[in-house]
């Protein structure tokens, strides 16, 4: 059966060519064609010998995904529902900025986590993507849409830190020096708070920027719109967050989504100045965005606003996130498979 190239980082190709006698730097040259000069075709890989092009094409698959809708919001998000292979579905999306293009990735068709607030996780989980998958997102948007990405956030679909060997991989492929050389520090991993591959993720090599959803500072409130946050407590969240900020030395991003009536109140924001305390962190304030569950509400920019001056004048670094794709639901948590469920449909 054919492989999927996109599946193989460097080493293992490299292992795999040696083993057919091929010579060391004939690795660096594929990982070029691929992730550097955005080829889907063996055949036009012109410095490769012709024997080595036919034994490429006969054992491995290399395609773009298939995509299967696009749909460009008024400020210029572009939004992409990709096919898998099985069938499944998954979504990608570009954010333009003015001076820089980010990728969102997913990592698993759907999420096994259920966050109440969230459409991928209220739409249930089929299973995790291979690494090939996901840099594969990367490059079908590439190639269709003519950009590159200055950052890549893995923030689409999925909880990442529940895939955690296929996602190290993709972020092995996207970061080699012979490919798409994508620099650590310009790729965000963005995690609920799976704390044992906190730790593990502290290990790994690379200037990567760790962005925790975080949602609320008081563990009864979190474990009410988190699962899993029974089981990962808010004390050991923030041990593990401690450590990786001492192997990296980088401020973490803090998601906080704001959930009308629920996380906003001065004791929340008193309960998040004590979780933050000792942490170097920037808090990204998320106006909920509406989805099918109709549990909670977006609050009214007053309370927002209010809640923003109330971190700020505890000496938190606070931001309100600036929306980008509400009108296409490709803004956070509006992630789902639409062909599924009908476009514009309800869950
Ligand atoms: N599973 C990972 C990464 C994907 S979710 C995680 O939870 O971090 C990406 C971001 O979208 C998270 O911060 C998530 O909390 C946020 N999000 C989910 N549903 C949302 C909604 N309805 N409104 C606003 N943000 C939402
Ligand atoms: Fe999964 Fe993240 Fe959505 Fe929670 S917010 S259900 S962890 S994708």
């Amino acid at each position: 059966m054919k492989k999927n190239i996109l599946d193989l980082n460097y080493t293992e190709l490299l292992t795999l060519l040696t083993e057919n006698r091929e010579k060391s730097y004939r690795a660096s040259q594929i990982f070029s064609w691929i992730y550097e000069k955005g080829k889907f075709d063996f055949e036009t890989m012109t410095n490769l010998s012709k024997s080595l092009r036919s034994f490429l094409k006969e054992n491995f698959i290399l395609e773009p995904l298939e995509i299967a809708e696009k749909r460009v919001s008024i400020d210029g998000t572009t939004k992409y529902l990709l096919k898998l292979e099985d069938n499944n579905y998954i979504e990608s999306v570009i954010i333009p900025h003015p001076n820089r293009t980010t990728y969102c990735v997913s990592t698993q068709v759907g999420c096994p986590i259920g966050c109440r607030f969230c459409a991928t996780g209220l739409a249930g989980f089929q299973r995790n993507l291979k690494a090939g998958e996901i840099v594969n997102q990367i490059l079908t948007l590439r190639r269709d849409s003519g950009t590159k990405p200055n950052r890549i956030v893995y923030m689409g679909m999925g909880e990442p830190f529940l895939n955690y060997e296929e996602v190290i991989k993709s972020l092995e492929i996207i970061t080699h020096p012979t490919g798409m050389k994508m620099s650590t520090r310009n790729i965000t991993l963005s995690t609920v708070g799976i704390i044992p591959r906190i730790y593990d993720f502290a290990k790994v090599s690379g200037a990567y920027r760790l962005a925790i959803s975080l949602h609320s500072a008081q563990q009864r409130k979190r474990e009410k719109i988190i699962p899993v946050a029974k089981k990962y407590r808010l004390g050991d969240l923030k041990k593990a967050l401690l450590r990786f900020q001492k192997e990296k030395g980088k401020r973490i991003t803090i998601e906080y989504i704001l959930l009308k009536g629920f996380n906003t109140s001065k004791e929340d924001a008193l309960q998040l100045r004590n979780f933050l305390s000792g942490l170097k962190a920037f808090v990204n304030l998320i106006p909920y965005n509406p989805t099918p569950n109709d549990e909670f509400e977006r609050p009214d920019n007053k309370e927002v606003e209010k809640f923003h001056q109330t971190l700020l004048e505890l000496g938190i670094n606070a931001e309100i996130r600036r929306e980008k794709g509400t009108d296409i639901e490709a803004a956070c948590g509006q992630l789902r498979r639409i062909k599924l469920y009908g476009v514009g449909g309800g869950i």
